[in-house]
């Protein structure tokens, strides 16, 4: 066994066992299914190494670690035009908060928290039918992660749909600044389609693996972004991934990560590895408690922190 495996072994034997698991996301009811139980954590280093334990191949529901990839497609689509649409400064509130959004005119903070995240996709949506923009959206992440199995969750998409009041406030606020282009309704559609994406960690690392690489997927060489724009999604990444606990992620972890409520998080090694981690029962700031707690482990171990030993 390489030390990698070792650690990645040690790492998930530890967190199956841990009693506090952090509570599994309720206000989307069909999350609430989620097996407070499972986890999952999967490396996938430079060299295209696969190190994968626990739970590593179970669907999940990637939620907000969708927004990574709509800001990737979005710079692509509108470049540094987007940055007028949102900002990229840590908003220090919860994911799903409204108060800043008066204050700045309907220009969300940023464009990983719902706001931002909602005018991200609403760009996308422009020009397009939602079910084209929804196709554009699942064929990049197939297209990352080079297996065409992924779906989309419909019943999560639906349940979010039935009770996502507070979304549909924040895009009817951005809507009444001219923020957002197309109908509430349809860009709100989309969103939660996006983020009703189901994959495993095996599927989430390997998607994430142009981040770690100067924005190439370093198998096949080819190239997802140049590597200027993965150096800057990472540094939202890391000052905007973990929201309102931005910080206390980067203290603990040190690297660019991105959480989801239903329990993922997308973390970037830069130049060393792309990992994914899975645990449903989150901390008060909606992030994965055992996931955090299992990437400090291993970022630890290995001396992998951007900040150092
Ligand atoms: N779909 C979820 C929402 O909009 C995503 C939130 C999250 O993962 N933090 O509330």
């Amino acid at each position: 066994m390489s030390s990698l495996e070792v650690v990645v072994k040690e790492i998930a034997d530890e967190m199956r066992q841990r009693p506090d698991r952090g509570e599994v996301a309720t206000y989307i009811p069909e999350l609430a299914r989620a097996d407070v139980k499972a986890f999952g954590l999967v490396v996938i280093d430079a060299d295209g190494n696969v190190v994968a334990g626990g739970d590593s191949e179970l669907p999940f529901s990637i939620q907000s670690i969708s927004k990574v990839f709509t800001l990737t497609l979005a710079l692509g689509k509108a470049g540094d035009r987007l940055w007028r649409r949102v900002g990229r400064e840590p908003s220090g509130s919860a994911f799903n908060s409204i108060v800043q959004l008066e204050f700045e005119k309907g220009v969300p903070r940023n464009p990983f928290i719902n706001a931002g995240a909602i005018a991200v996709t609403d760009l996308i949506l422009s020009g397009h039918h939602p079910r084209e923009a929804l196709g554009e959206i699942l064929r990049f992440m197939r297209f990352l992660a080079d297996d065409s199995s992924i779906t989309i969750d419909e019943a999560v998409a639906a349940s979010e749909q039935r009770t996502g009041f507070r979304n549909a406030a924040l895009a009817n606020y951005m809507k009444s600044y001219g923020v957002l282009e197309n109908p509430v309704d349809l860009t709100l559609g989309v969103y939660f389609h996006q983020c009703a994406i189901a994959m495993s960690c095996r599927q989430l690392a390997m998607a994430g693996r142009f981040l770690a690489h100067h924005g190439r997927n370093p198998s096949t060489g080819l190239s997802v972004v140049p590597p200027e724009r993965a150096r800057r999604i990472n540094a939202v990444m890391l000052t905007c991934g973990h929201y309102d606990g931005s910080g206390e992620f980067a203290y603990r972890v040190g690297l660019p990560g991105k959480s989801g409520v239903g329990g993922g998080i997308l973390a970037i090694a830069p130049g060393k590895a792309s990992i994914a981690v899975w645990s449903p029962g989150l901390d008060a700031s909606g992030n994965s408690r055992l996931g955090r707690i299992a990437l400090e482990a291993l970022t630890k171990w290995l001396g992998w922190s951007i900040f150092g030993e």
